[in-house]
């Protein structure tokens, strides 16, 4: 089916419904940061009867805007990616608005005696910030959520009239990570699998850099004409991104292994040099991101960890 018009996501005004394809259409709420990039978009799909996929943030702009373009429409599913708070928090009040029972793969996992290590650096600080909050820092969770309805790997969970509804489980970002494809516009919606206009944190515990790669695998694997992201654009030709947006990963981790063998062995350390270009206020996210690396390069038996321990954000790494 032909596209007729795909808006540039800078263009998109928040708080309007815009109609992105025959049955897809999206919300942009206000709330851009440096992960969520313009905002979250929550997608709604179909016509009269309507899969709403990703409420989004708690505010009251997003939901008035969700309110308004849902007006006679019947909501008959709502559809959570994962639990970040950009993400889900909405979807209790979807609920109670709509009925519509909800789709996920599950709650967020809990890591029950998981200690955060303290790498806050004031040297990366934005100074032009009064304070900088925990939330901006890293994506903060909604532990409130749960489905209605648990989906599993490879099941069509929802027909309407229009479309159906596939479980694409795509673990990496979080464990708990669903991508859904639509059958009548053979379309993929990533969540934060994929994005349209940066790469994914992947931030442990509960980010996990092997199963990111075997997920990016499995989306190579399919066929999927479009991909919808939560944050950035679409992706119309999906198999040349998804391979630039792995071989990007496959580079970085080429780099981490080349900064330990040169002597580079901490965290904070390989951030300097392979992030240098980056904003210094990036460089604590980029650490969890080497961190999420070196976790599978130990796991891999690439690398070990010099006290022989469990891989830390602030430990020390050699080469094996
Ligand atoms: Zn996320």
């Amino acid at each position: 089916m032909a596209i007729p018009f795909v808006p540039r996501i800078d263009d998109a005004p928040y708080f309007e419904s815009t109609q992105m394809s025959p049955l897809i259409q999206r919300v942009i709420a206000k709330n851009p940061s440096k992960f969520s990039y313009h905002g979250t978009g929550t997608y709604i799909l179909g016509s009269q009867n309507v899969v709403v996929v990703d409420p989004g943030p708690k505010l009251d702009s997003h939901r008035d805007a969700l309110m308004k373009a849902l007006e006679n429409r019947t909501v008959v599913g709502i559809v959570v990616t994962h639990c970040h708070s950009d993400h889900s928090p909405l979807t209790q009040w979807l609920h109670e608005f709509t009925d519509a029972p909800r789709y996920a793969i599950g709650p967020h996992k809990v890591y029950e005696g998981f200690v955060e290590e303290d790498d806050h650096d004031p040297s990366e600080d934005d100074p032009t910030e009064v304070k900088e909050e925990e939330e901006e820092e890293r994506e903060t969770i909604d532990l409130a959520f749960a489905p209605d309805i648990a989906v599993t790997d490879g099941e069509w969970f929802l027909k309407t009239s229009e479309f159906s509804l596939q479980a694409v489980a795509t673990p990496g970002h979080t464990s708990n990570h669903l991508a859904v494809a639509m059958d009548a516009e053979n379309a993929l919606f990533t969540g934060d699998h994929v994005m349209g206009w940066s790469t994914t944190v992947v931030s442990p515990p509960d980010g996990d850099m092997r199963q990111y790669f075997e997920s990016m695998n499995k989306v190579i694997g399919r066929s999927d004409s479009i991909l919808w992201p939560t944050h950035g654009g679409p992706v119309t030709d999906p198999q040349p991104f998804l391979r630039a947006y792995l071989d990007h990963r496959l580079e970085r981790e080429r780099q981490i292994v080349a900064q330990i063998a040169a002597g580079n062995n901490t965290i904070p350390g390989i951030v300097k040099v392979l992030y240098a270009s980056v904003d210094k206020r990036l460089h604590r996210p980029a650490r969890r991101s080497v961190w999420s690396h070196l976790r599978k390069l130990v796991d891999d038996g690439v690398v070990a960890t010099t006290d022989g321990g469990a891989p830390r954000l602030l430990g020390s790494y050699e080469l094996i």
